[in-house]
């Protein structure tokens, strides 16, 4: 609190740092501070309402500094203004994603051993691990370890850090450099595309020829929250093999990746194969094949790895080639496979796992959702909220891309000063002074309004016509 007190000397509602690089400074420099081991006390059942109410005064007084407002502005409408989400909703989605960061912690880790059997991964539980208490003791405890066995078990397993395959000296990097090649494309760069798919149709015609060679197409779509993955695996003139997996709820890039695995698997089983072509329009995907760092695409980095590994073991000349192929090229092959993706309609019958990524993914929507939901049905933003469109649309509150009002306006004190008085509808106005002074006169000076409100101001007040009001006269905009 202390700390966003002395914030106001950096800078207020007319000069100094803009409400952009405030609102910057409060996220990165302030909110750790405070947040700081919040999973301590902030969990499922815990009391957290006094905490709250400090956390909450101390974002109220950031609010009231990024944006300018009046002391008496709603919370919510200048937290909105300011793109900060209320935060309760912000440590909820904090400490969610604390508990998903557990299943990447190693099997040796101390967490791992208060955890429920099957997420301890064979590590020896502790004597207060929830596996060793009474179930009646279970059902009355309140802890965040519980809260992670919760949230473990909806999701499937992404992580296996100290596996072998990833320890240094042993990677397909370290001891195969040479034997895997990446051929890419500049997307945006239509001429070098075209190029590209020239050579495309090039390595397509001499695989043909090459009996050593597999030419593997791999796509994956995604309808329903079911995710298609296709791999086809050319050899001479004909597809010999295809393989079609369909996944519930995961991420694009997981079936694109397990695509390329299949194809993979494939291509390197089939014997007198030396050379392997992977054609995909996600080459993202398949350099998290060679990415030995902690993501949730490890288990299918290692087994692909492994394969990988015993494939360039045989034969010295084996080896494998990555290329990237747009699917908005329509490259014919390729299309094919697209095609045979988009052309799967299952539904899903009954509630899955979510996969790692998936669930994080889902999990921040979800908090976004709820604060658009409660924002505008409640009057905690306050009753004469001013809701503005962009491109048709009413604006909703998110904290993504700077904020939906503040990346308009954040470069410009005044201007974030002016515009959050007129939406929160605090502003020196006679009817705010009516309001909050009312001893003070609130009549508008042009003698025509006994009470000069907003909605004078902007639509009849002859004393502004020659200000710049599209509302007024939209032809003058100059
Ligand atoms: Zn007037």
């Amino acid at each position: 609190m202390s700390t966003v007190k002395s914030m106001r000397m950096l800078g207020n509602s007319n000069r100094g740092l803009s409400p952009s690089q405030k609102r910057l400074l409060y996220r990165t420099c302030i909110l750790p501070i405070a947040t700081y081991s919040f999973q301590l006390w902030y969990f499922k059942g815990a009391p957290v309402h006094y905490s709250l109410k400090d956390l909450r005064k101390m974002q109220r007084r950031a609010a009231l500094w990024i944006t300018g407002a009046f002391r008496t502005s709603p919370t919510w409408g200048i937290e909105a203004i300011a793109g900060l989400i209320p935060i309760h909703l912000h440590l909820n989605k904090l400490g969610g994603r604390h508990n998903l960061r557990t299943a990447s912690l190693p099997r040796q880790h101390a967490i791992r051993t208060l955890l429920d059997p099957q997420h301890s991964k064979s590590a020896s539980p502790h004597r207060m691990a929830t596996s060793q208490l009474t179930p009646k003791q279970n059902i009355r405890l309140k802890s965040p370890i519980v809260d992670i066995n919760y949230r473990l078990n909806e999701t499937l397993p992404a992580f296996d850090n100290l596996n072998g395959e990833l320890r240094p000296g042993q990677r397909l990097v370290d001891l195969f450099p040479d034997r895997f090649s990446f051929i890419t494309v500049k997307r945006s760069d239509p001429i070098a595309r075209v190029a590209h798919l020239r050579k495309l149709d090039e390595v397509y015609c001499m695989s043909q020829n090459e009996e050593n060679t597999a030419l593997v197409i791999a796509d994956a779509g995604g309808k329903n929250n079911i995710a298609t993955s296709v791999a086809h695996v050319h050899r001479g003139h004909s597809i010999t093999k295809r393989t079609l997996h369909q996944a519930m709820n995961v991420l694009p890039t997981e079936a694109e990746l397990f695509s390329i695995r299949c194809g993979i698997n494939q291509a390197i089983s089939t014997p007198g194969v030396n050379r392997v072509i992977i054609i995909t329009d996600a080459i993202h995907a398949a350099e998290k094949i060679f990415d030995t760092s902690c993501h949730p695409l490890q288990l299918h980095t290692i087994a692909i790895s492994r394969e990988l590994k015993c494939f360039f073991q045989e034969n010295p000349a084996n080896h494998i080639e990555f290329w990237d192929c747009p699917s908005k090229d329509k490259w014919p092959p390729h299309h094919a496979a697209d095609k045979e993706t988009k052309s799967q309609s299952t539904r899903p019958l009954y509630p899955s796992q979510v996969s790692w990524d998936l669930s994080r993914k889902d999990e921040c929507d979800s908090y976004i959702r709820t604060w658009q939901m409660y924002f505008q049905a409640s009057d905690y933003k306050g009753k004469q909220f001013l809701d503005l469109n962009d491109d048709d649309e009413t604006i909703a509150p998110t904290y993504t891309k700077g904020g939906a009002w503040l990346k308009h306006v954040g470069r410009s004190n005044t201007l974030t000063a002016r515009i959050t008085r007129l939406i929160t509808n605090h502003a020196p106005t006679g009817e705010y002074r009516k309001q909050f002074f009312p001893n003070e006169p609130y009549a508008c000076l042009c003698q025509k309004a006994p009470i000069e409100t907003r909605h004078h101001i902007l639509h009849e007040c002859e004393r502004y016509k020659q200000s710049w009001n599209p509302l007024l006269a939209p032809s003058t905009i100059s």
